[in-house]
């Protein structure tokens, strides 16, 4: 069955090749599948995208050098704010006064993950009890999300079941949250298959959740192993050359090098990486880049 993903960069670091590799293993499984591969730039944080000025050309330069084309218009989260404001009104919510330091001493324990969900303080607060507090502080806005419980299914991972969480909408300064913009752009780009790292892979049922709550349906995932260094901590800029230019490399050595390291051989071309499809099992496995190499642990 044919689908639609995306690769959704956020411009404010040059991609490197743990970014490059979860780019291509998304341009793989939608191509293999015929389907069509949407690029969307998340560029909400304005003050970190303003200081992160050409990285935007830049990530688009080097996932076209390596052969990673997308279909249709790119999609820019920052023309997009009427469509969250709309989402936000549509969705039970309410307004949090809460400062980091009463949410870190009112949280639950920690989830599994480390994850721990907001405590729900000022959901029951009076009319009175918020006009004082608006006084005070800038309200984020919250979904009023009821303890629901949310499964998804991801292609490697499988069912993943969480409950989730009040998670912010809307933050204290005005910004549109990560998850509403994602789930928003999401439903309206027709995106029913979502490949990116599995560092998102706990955000998945609270998006999809939110999803329904929109009225759409859940994508399916396909969480991709991350690349981490030699001490197995998440690749980084400190870990040496890093990036396309960093490295120097001809793109076609490039692709092989991220090729080699979903399973799939050394392939120098897309066509030649989508010939070699399916991967074998492991193609979602993470790698590790140590020495200038980029291998499977
Ligand atoms: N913009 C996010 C990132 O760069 C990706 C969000 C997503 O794929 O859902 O990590």
């Amino acid at each position: 069955m044919t689908f639609t993903d995306r690769y959704a960069p956020s411009p404010t670091s040059d991609l490197h090749l743990g970014n490059l590799r979860t780019a291509l293993a998304g341009w793989l499984l939608t191509r293999a599948a015929g389907g069509t591969w949407r690029m969307r730039i998340e560029d909400l944080d304005r003050d970190r995208v303003r200081a992160a000025e050409g990285v935007e050309g830049r990530q688009l330069r080097d996932l076209e050098s390596l052969g990673l084309t997308w279909d249709g218009p790119l999609v820019r989260q920052s023309e997009r704010l009427d469509l969250y404001r709309d989402a936000v009104a549509s969705l039970p919510t309410y307004e949090c006064f809460c400062t980091r330091r009463e949410i870190a001493e009112a949280a639950s324990a920690p989830h599994d993950d480390g994850y721990r969900p907001y405590a729900g303080t000022c959901r029951g607060l009076t009319g009175a009890e918020r006009d004082a507090r608006r006084a005070e502080r800038p309200a984020a806005i919250r979904l009023d999300a009821r303890a629901a419980t949310q499964t998804i299914q991801d292609e490697f991972a499988g069912q993943v079941t969480s409950v989730v969480d009040d998670v912010v909408l809307v933050r204290g300064d005005g910004q549109f949250a990560y998850n509403l913009a994602v789930v928003v752009d999401d439903i309206a780009m027709g995106v029913d298959h979502i490949t990116r790292g599995d560092d998102l892979l706990s955000s998945a049922p609270r998006q999809a959740r939110l999803t329904t709550l929109l009225g759409g349906t859940p994508a399916r995932y396909a969480h991709i192993g991350l690349v981490t260094n030699a001490t197995g901590a998440r690749l980084a800029k400190r870990d040496g050359a890093v990036t396309l230019a960093d490295l120097g490399l001809p793109p076609a050595e490039a692709l092989a090098l991220l090729c080699a390291s979903l399973g799939l051989g050394p392939c120098h071309t897309t066509e030649e990486a989508l010939a070699a499809m399916p991967g074998d099992q492991r193609f979602h496995a993470g790698a590790v880049y140590a020495d200038g190499g980029l291998t499977q642990p």
